[in-house]
């Protein structure tokens, strides 16, 4: 193999340049990007960046020692076996890594709507966001909670809506609940159970046709992984690239990481796209161990946080179908370091959400990884550590 292109180049994408050099492949690699900046760190877009703390989140990669060719502003747009269309031309290929990540979804409705997707995306919001002004962010997600935290930060009226009855519903089911009452505590009125409708100039139609006047509509209703080019390709799409444990996809010398990727995982007998910040990390060296023909699986146990309304919020783990045991009560006042499990009928660790208790979330990765059965009635108890349990 002469010839590596990686099309995308987020945090998954320069990865696997990296991982490629480090583990020897001394060909050609091109790497392609739709975005006009080199790759940078999504993560503090929503945090630092929109409260003011930086402007830059650029990955620190070398890309002129990794020999890359680096190509910004430049699109795939279709893909046949050995050659990826670009915006530039035809591009062919020996081996390929997608890494084209995930787009924002948006609402309908003709008003402008936010989406904090890019660097720009996010130097936009943080020009509009200043004392007094109206902000309605759609969704309670992560996104949601942390624009939300920072346009109260810099002072502006805030109303979150949410279609589900709890913040964070689709990652943590009714845990998400314990969160709700950060909002109040921050000043942000925050409307669960609601529906929007559309987006409007000067703000926002819900479902029972009443409105919410708002001067910047923020959408933080989830992404969709951007494989349109690969339409008619033959890589097979369900809900992302499909591919095996190796991160094979159904193509001939093609892998696929980061947010686009639904990998095959052996530990969880399940298959799983993962949107965050540690998957695009991990990833990489697995696709190109399969890329340059040494053998690896990726199956790790999925990991994130999230910072909002001054909590740092950690979850590893897998948790469907296994059962809840609360670590301290997240609803007792004053309470702001808790932690849930979740463990499994046979009493092992499927899952840990920890608040303001990094330990927790440490310790709880490595039982979850070692698989030991625990005592779950110490588990309960917030004094005794995770890994005594
Ligand atoms: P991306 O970062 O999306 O990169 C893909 C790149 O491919 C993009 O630059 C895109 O423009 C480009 N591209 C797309 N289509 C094409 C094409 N056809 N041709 C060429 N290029 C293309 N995760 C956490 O764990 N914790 C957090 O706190 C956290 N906070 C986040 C905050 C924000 C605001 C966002 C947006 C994400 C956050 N994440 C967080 C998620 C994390 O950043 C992502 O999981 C990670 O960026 C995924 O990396 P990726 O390289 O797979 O995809």
């Amino acid at each position: 193999m002469n010839h590596v292109v990686v099309v995308g180049a987020g945090l998954a994408g320069v990865r696997s340049v990296e991982a490629l050099r480090a583990r020897g492949f001394g060909g050609r690699i091109t790497l392609i990007g739709e975005e006009r900046h080199r790759p940078y760190d999504r993560p503090p877009l929503s945090k630092g960046v929109l409260l003011g703390e930086t402007d830059s989140t650029v990955v620190d990669s070398d890309l002129d020692a990794l020999e890359v060719d680096f190509r910004a502003g430049v699109s795939a747009k279709g893909l046949h076996p050995g050659v990826v269309e670009t915006t530039e031309g035809e591009l062919a290929y020996e081996g390929l890594v997608i890494a084209t990540g995930a787009r924002p979804i948006r609402l309908r409705g003709d008003g402008p709507q936010h989406v904090v997707r890019t660097i720009d995306d996010a130097l936009r919001l943080r020009s509009l966001l200043g004392r007094g002004t109206r902000v309605a962010v759609i969704g309670a997600g992560w996104i949601g909670a942390e624009v939300a935290t920072a346009a109260r930060r810099a002072g502006c009226a805030v109303t979150v809506i949410e279609a589900a009855d709890v913040p964070l519903s689709a990652a943590l089911g009714q845990v998400g609940a314990y969160t709700a009452a950060w909002y109040a505590e921050a000043g942000v009125d925050l409307r669960l159970g609601t529906m929007v409708a559309s987006v409007d100039q000067g703000g926002l139609t819900l479902a029972d046709g009443s409105a919410v006047e708002a001067d910047v509509v923020v959408t933080g209703v989830g992404v969709r992984p951007a494989t349109e080019w690969l339409a008619g390709s033959g890589v097979r799409l369900d809900n992302g690239v499909v591919t095996d444990e190796h991160l094979r996809t159904s193509l001939p010398g093609v892998v696929a990481v980061g947010d686009c990727a639904a990998w095959w995982s052996r530990r969880y007998g399940v298959r799983l796209r993962v949107e965050h910040w540690d998957t695009a990390l991990g990833a990489p060296d697995v696709a190109a161990a399969t890329l340059v023909g040494d053998v690896a699986v990726y199956d790790p146990v999925p990991y994130f946080w999230s910072e909002q309304f001054g909590h740092m919020v950690q979850y590893a783990g897998y948790h469907d179908g296994a059962r809840l045991i609360r670590r301290g009560d997240p609803e007792a006042e004053g309470n702001t370091r808790w932690a849930v499990c979740w463990v499994t009928e046979d009493d092992r660790l499927a899952a840990v959400l920890s608040v303001n208790r990094p330990r927790d979330l440490v310790q709880g990765r490595r039982l979850i990884e070692g698989g030991r059965r625990l005592d779950v009635n110490r588990l309960a108890d917030p004094a005794i550590a995770l890994r005594d349990c």
